[in-house]
């Protein structure tokens, strides 16, 4: 009966402790400084949209999970509507004069012609070039899901609880900590490690390679009908253009923007100002004929922080001050639409390094 401590209670720790309680046999804590409900700048997921839009490399680890996540997500959508996600029709349109931006450089695999998720997400098909509107240069359409994260990320943690996992706030300092912080008050076997941006700073871990891309949104309570996005902006280096609704009743979220290395948790107004005006003139049918952005009802700004790793997402085992640890950290702005294809992999990880004994003292 492996005792084990998930460290972090964002999408990735939670899918990961998910995974993990499906075998009765593991105890599980999960140990977390936020918790679904809370809003903080240090607290990625509750902000983001969330949809699935394919951003992994051909070939890649990335487009592995982004491929692997996309039947539990169906799943979960077809079997339990009180998960809170719902499928949604998404228009991607792609101008080549954004491929050099950082958001062209992000949706470079969402926007191409042909891309390798066609096969996955259903309903895919091109749009036709006569009905471009003018400056895009292709475009696409296909059926993807939109994730409303106050329903979703509560619904995990209570498919973690009925099974017999324990919730627990505590803020950690140095990884090998967490090991002492099982509810059964005996030693964790194991940690995993899903904190995120923090593990910039974890005592421990102190991952240099991480840093946040900020992404600004309006979340409002009109509703366009369709997810649309935009490979960049005219009037923003980093800044691109999106709209989601969420499933449920989560409004319909207005984005955004790509700033890596900025760590500013307040909404910057002229920012808003521009998302708003963008998605209007994306979407006319957010607001009533004739209305600008006063026909806008917003429900409040936010700011989040994508976890970026350069090098990519970090999921590997790791032994640190004799505890054994399975990092799942670093997924930038595809931390929903990677989530299973990442927890798997961190799971088989932790199953690995259970089965191993302890390392031989030299
Ligand atoms: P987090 O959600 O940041 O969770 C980290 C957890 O670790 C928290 O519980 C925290 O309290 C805990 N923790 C950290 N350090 C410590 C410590 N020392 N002690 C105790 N606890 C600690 N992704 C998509 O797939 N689709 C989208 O449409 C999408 N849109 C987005 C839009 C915006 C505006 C933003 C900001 C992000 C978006 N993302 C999207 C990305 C996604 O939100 C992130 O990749 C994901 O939330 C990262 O989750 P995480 O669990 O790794 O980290």
């Amino acid at each position: 009966m492996p005792n084990i401590v998930v460290l972090g209670a964002g999408v990735s720790g939670l899918t990961t402790a998910y995974l993990l309680s499906k075998d009765p046999a593991n105890k599980i804590t999960v140990l977390a400084k936020h918790m679904p409900g809370d809003y903080d700048i240090e607290y990625a997921s509750p902000w983001a949209g969330a949809n699935y839009m394919p951003v992994g490399k051909e070939g890649t680890d990335h487009e592995r999970w982004e491929r692997e996540t996309w039947p539990y997500l169906k799943e979960i959508t077809e079997k339990y509507p009180e998960a809170g996600i719902h499928f949604l029709g998404t228009l991607i349109y792609n101008r080549k004069k954004d491929q050099e931006s950082d958001t062209g450089k992000w949706f470079a695999e969402l926007t191409q012609p042909d891309p390798w998720y066609k096969d996955v997400v259903p309903d895919f098909k091109p749009i036709p070039d006569e009905k471009l509107a003018p400056g895009v240069d292709n475009a696409q359409e296909f059926t993807s899901v939109c994730i409303n994260t106050a329903i979703y990320l509560p619904w995990l943690v209570g498919q973690c609880v009925k099974t017999g996992a324990v919730f627990k706030r505590a803020v950690i300092k140095h990884i090998a900590d967490a090991a002492n912080e099982h509810h059964t008050g005996q030693k964790a076997d194991l940690i995993v490690n899903c904190t995120g941006l923090s593990a910039k700073t974890l005592g421990g871990v102190m991952d240099s390679k991480m840093h946040p891309a900020r992404g600004q949104i309006v979340v409002v309570r009109n509703n366009p009908g369709p997810m649309a996005s935009v490979s960049g902006t005219d009037d923003g280096e980093t800044e691109c253009l999106y709209i989601m609704t969420r499933a449920a009743g989560g409004g319909t979220i207005l984005g955004g923007s790509y700033q890596k290395h900025n760590w500013d948790s307040l909404p910057d107004p002229n920012l808003a100002n521009r998302i708003m005006k963008r998605a209007i003139a994306l979407a006319p049918s957010l607001v009533k004929p004739g209305q600008g952005i006063e026909g806008l009802d917003i429900i409040r700004h936010g700011v989040g922080l994508r976890p970026l790793r350069e090098g990519g997402t970090r999921i590997e085992k790791d032994e640190v001050n004799g505890v054994k640890v399975v990092h799942n950290y670093g997924h930038g702005g595809f931390g929903y639409q990677a989530s299973f294809g990442c927890s798997v992999e961190a799971v088989a990880l932790v199953k690995e390094a259970l089965q191993s004994g302890p390392r031989a003292k030299l």
